[in-house]
């Protein structure tokens, strides 16, 4: 390669391979994948008169790793799902999993900060936020509260962080 990349990665011309370090993610339109959003009044109370700019703007892109369901960058503030959790989980939790992640963006947009260290994760300002937000959305579309209580049984969180979660969202464990 250049003659800089020579100076730079020595060990390279040992093992004899390249690496080219500056792949680019594949964005689509949000719009293309998630259709009527627009017109869901728990996503418009999110971003207000801008919902339309805004979901027309915002971009996803797609990883097919198992694990993770969906997020969004904080570099950029697009979402992030994975084409397991797309195509194999139930519909409503898709739903709501987009309503929360919308919440997300929001949040970027006026500038907070997604990840914070500060904070377990179920404790975390944005994501009790978030949570709250899609728990009110999971209520009217006529999820009991059992059914909520077990959407909120993320993976990784442990049955005592589970617990504040819930109670966070104002519901409450048998
Ligand atoms: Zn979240």
């Amino acid at each position: 390669m250049t003659q800089q990349g020579s100076v730079d990665l020595p060990s390279s011309n040992i093992l004899g391979v390249e690496i080219d370090r500056n792949a680019q993610v594949k964005l689509y339109p949000f719009t293309d994948f998630f259709k009527g959003f627009d017109k869901v009044e728990a996503v418009r109370s999110t971003f207000g008169d801008e919902v339309g700019e805004v979901l027309n703007n915002l971009k996803v892109e797609f990883f097919s790793f198992r694990f993770g369901y969906m997020g969004v960058s904080d570099v950029d503030g697009h979402i992030l799902i994975s084409t397991h959790h797309l195509k194999n989980s139930e519909f409503k939790i898709l739903y709501l999993d987009v309503v929360h992640e919308l919440v997300h963006v929001k949040q970027f947009m006026d500038g907070k900060q997604l990840f914070n260290s500060e904070f377990e994760y179920v404790d975390s300002p944005v994501e009790v936020e978030a949570y709250r937000h899609a728990v009110k959305e999971a209520k009217r579309i006529g999820m009991s509260d059992k059914e909520i209580i077990e959407y909120l049984k993320v993976e990784w969180v442990d049955p005592e962080s589970h617990k504040r979660l819930v109670e966070a969202c104002g519901l409450k464990m048998e």
